[in-house]
C-alpha cells in the first residue's frame, strides 16, 4: 500500500487546490492520503469530495504550529473531526497570529529595502493564508534570492530581515486540540528542527508524556540513518510511526508525493489499526 500522510494545498503553502492535490495522489498511486495544511482545515471538504469520487482513502488532517521549549515545532493531527469546536477555535487563533505576523514580516522586509512585500506576497497566495513560504517565493520571484534554501538563510529567520517569532500555542495544548477532535497527534519531521539528537529525544519524550501518539519516521527527505534512529526512538518511547512526503508542489522543491521509503517496522505504523473502506 502507498500511504502518504503529509501534504499541502493552496489553503496553506502548497501550490495546488485540494482537488488537484487529490488527483495527483491518485496519479502517484497513493492508496491512503492525508491533506495536512498548516493551521487550517479549510481545504478538507473539497479534498474529501474528490477523494470519494476517485475511491481514494482520505485522512482528514492538519499540521499545527506549536511551541516546545521556546521553539516552533509542527504537530500533525490525523483523522481529526473537522467539526470539533475546540480545534476550530484553536486554529482560528493561529490564523489570526499569522495575519499579524505577515504584516510584521512585510514591515521588516520593507526596512531592508524590499518595497511592496505585502502586496507582492498576497498576489502569490490563492487563499487568505499567508505563510513564510509565500514570502520566500516572492523573494525568489523578485530575483532577490535564487532558491528556498538561500531565502531561509538570508531572510525570514532569527534576526534576519523578515524574521518574526510567533507565540503559537504550547505543544501540550495543541496535542489536546487534536486528541479532543478524535485525532492522532504526530510530531512532524523530527530531524528538521536544528536540534541535537539529545534534544530531539527530549522533545519526543515531552510530547509522549503529554499524549502525543507518534512521530513522522519517514518523510521524503529522510536519510536511511534518520529512519532507523526515529523508528528506534519511537519504539523506546512507546510512540507510533507515521510516513508522509510533506509535498508542497513548488517547482523549486523536488519532493515527490507518495514516493517514500518503507517503515523499518510496520507493527508500529500509526495506521496499524485503522480500518479502510472499500478494501
Ligand atoms: P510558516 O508556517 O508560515 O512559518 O512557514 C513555515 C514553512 O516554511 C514550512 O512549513 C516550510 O514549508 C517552509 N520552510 C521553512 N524553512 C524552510 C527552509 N529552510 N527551506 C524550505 N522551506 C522552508
Ligand atoms: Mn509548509
Ligand atoms: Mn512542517
Ligand atoms: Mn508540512
Amino acid at each position: 500500500m502507498v500511504i502518504d500522510l503529509h501534504n499541502h494545498s493552496y489553503y496553506s503553502d502548497g501550490v495546488l487546490s485540494p482537488t488537484e492535490v487529490v488527483r495527483l495522489a491518485k496519479k502517484q498511486k497513493c492508496d491512503v492520503f492525508a491533506l495536512t495544511d498548516h493551521d487550517t482545515i479549510d481545504g478538507l471538504a473539497e479534498a474529501s469530495l474528490e477523494a470519494n469520487k476517485l475511491n481514494l482513502q482520505f485522512v482528514f488532517g492538519t499540521e499545527i504550529s506549536a511551541i516546545w521549549n521556546n521553539m516552533t515545532i509542527h504537530v500533525l493531527g490525523l483523522k481529526i473531526n473537522p467539526n470539533n469546536k475546540i480545534l476550530q477555535v484553536g486554529l482560528k487563533k493561529h490564523q489570526q497570529l499569522r495575519e499579524i505576523r505577515s504584516e510584521k514580516i512585510a514591515c521588516s522586509l520593507g526596512g531592508a529595502g524590499i518595497i511592496g512585500a505585502m502586496e507582492k506576497t498576497k498576489a502569490l497566495a490563492k487563499t487568505n493564508m499567508i505563510t513564510c513560504t509565500h514570502f520566500a517565493q516572492m523573494l525568489i520571484q523578485e530575483g532577490i534570492c535564487k532558491d528556498m534554501k538561500s531565502v531561509f538563510r538570508r531572510f525570514l529567520v532569527g534576526k534576519k530581515p523578515g524574521g518574526v517569532g510567533v507565540k503559537w500555542a504550547q505543544f501540550d495544548e495543541v496535542i489536546g486540540w487534536i486528541r479532543g477532535a478524535g485525532g492522532v497527534a504526530v510530531l512532524a519531521h523530527p530531524f528538521r528542527y536544528r536540534m541535537t539528537h539529545t534534544k530531539i529525544k527530549r522533545m519526543m519524550n515531552d510530547l509522549a508524556i503529554n499524549g502525543c501518539d507518534g512521530i513522522e519516521v519517514v518523510t521524503a527527505t529522510s536519510s536511511a540513518d534518520e529512519i532507523i534512529l526515529a523508528s528506534q526512538w519511537a519504539n523506546e518511547l512507546g510512540l507510533l510511526a507515521s510516513t508522509g512526503s510533506d509535498y508542497h508542489g513548488w517547482l523549486n522543491q523536488r519532493v515527490r508525493m507518495g514516493c517514500l521509503q518503507d517503515l523499518p517496522n510496520f507493527e508500529q505504523a500509526v495506521w496499524r489499526n485503522w480500518t479502510w473502506q472499500n478494501y
